[in-house]
């Protein structure tokens, strides 16, 4: 099984690396440091408030042509 060391990318095998998927045991370690120092945590949720406003008016037009185009909507 080929896999590529998340560290240095390097092709690695699990045939012959003992630390697979890591190509090493420093790159293994490395790793094992990034996550000690939250490196892989996103700090912040990344939310654009004009994106979510963009994304709600979309769907509020979708709704109305929903309604526009359903004929089930003809009872009032
Ligand atoms: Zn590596």
């Amino acid at each position: 099984m080929k896999h590529k060391c998340p560290i240095c990318k390097a092709e690695t095998d699990s045939a012959v690396h003992a630390d697979f998927p890591f190509c090493s045991e420093r790159c293994r370690e490395r790793d094992l440091g990034n996550w000690a120092s939250e490196k892989y945590v996103v700090s912040e949720p990344v939310f654009d408030e004009e994106d979510l406003a963009e994304g709600k008016g979309d769907a509020i037009l979708l709704d109305l042509n929903n309604n526009l185009d359903n004929p089930n909507d003809t009872e009032h």
